[in-house]
């Protein structure tokens, strides 16, 4: 297989983050009408809302009045992620996702791995920052993640000019180089944890077959969420923890094709499902 066929997903999904981002820049520099707003608050065609789910909780923790546009916008992004995508806002939409996955291949080349970790944050600390975001919002009276929240800022520094941009993301940059492993992504990041529970009875789902497996573990060292793959080694299944992103960097990887995407089947085993391919 061609190398651009194996990096066929990592294409296009840096293809999906630039190009939103440039369209909602357009939406401000030259009032195109795809794609207008921000990743907080958006209208698709200058009619369809998008609101982003977790801001909304956030101000309505914080006693925010809002319009039923807005609601409406934060219904669309629900059924979208929560019926069909999962957790894949983080790997196909996030420009956040862009730094921590550059950091990561940064680790990786350095063998930084190896090197014994000094740092150690639980995976579940990004549910407590998530639950903590809505008490310090309902406390303040402000949407208290998005006033610090680097998709934001990231977000915002390219419609409207960088800012205090550069800084943030050379933090979680080194952070995630030097400190933890996909610290703030698969850690610390509330959002990403906030997708992660609207995302885990999705569709669509990475699935592994056992019987094509020579435990070679490149999926496990790419995979953003290596946890999720826990099936591999031992049987044939479906990766049906809301932590996976989507990203197919395990079905790229795999020169075995052992791993591919498919459709949740909520009828069958596990094994079942990793088996009926
Ligand atoms: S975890 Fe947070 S920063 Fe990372 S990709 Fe998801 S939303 Fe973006
Ligand atoms: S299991 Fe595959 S698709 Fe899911 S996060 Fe890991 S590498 Fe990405």
């Amino acid at each position: 297989m061609s190398k651009l066929l194996k990096m066929r997903y990592l294409i296009l999904r840096r293809i999906t983050q630039i190009g939103l981002l440039f369209l909602y820049f357009a939406a401000n520099a030259y009032g195109w009408k795809i794609l207008s707003g921000t990743l907080s608050a958006s209208k698709l065609f200058d009619t369809i809302p998008l609101s982003d789910p977790f801001a909304i909780l956030q101000m309505l923790s914080a006693g925010a009045m809002m319009g039923m546009n807005v609601f409406i916008g934060a219904v669309i992004i629900i059924a979208f992620y929560g019926i069909i995508g999962g957790r894949a806002f983080c790997s196909w939409v996030c420009p956040v996702n862009m730094i921590t996955d550059l950091a990561n291949w940064l680790r990786r080349k350095l063998l930084l791995d190896k090197v014994e970790r000094k740092v150690w944050v639980s995976r579940n600390a990004r549910y407590w920052v998530l639950g903590l975001s809505l008490v310090v919002s309902a406390l303040t009276g402000l949407a208290a993640f998005e006033l610090v929240s680097p998709i934001t800022i990231f977000n915002r520094g390219v419609i409207f000019g960088m800012g205090m941009t550069g800084g943030v993301l050379v933090a979680i940059f080194l952070f995630d180089l030097f400190g933890v492993k996909n610290g703030w992504c698969g850690h610390i990041c509330p959002l990403g944890g906030f997708y992660s529970l609207i995302g885990k009875f999705s569709l669509i789902r990475i699935r592994h077959n056992h019987e094509n497996c020579t435990l070679c573990m490149n999926c496990k060292e790419v995979c953003p969420e290596s946890q999720v793959l826990h099936m591999i080694g031992k049987e044939s299944g479906t990766v049906t923890m809301g932590e996976c992103v989507n990203c197919a960097r395990c079905i790229e990887v795999c020169n075995d094709d052992a791993l591919r995407f498919g459709i949740r089947n909520f009828t069958t085993t596990s094994k079942a499902k990793g088996d009926n391919r």
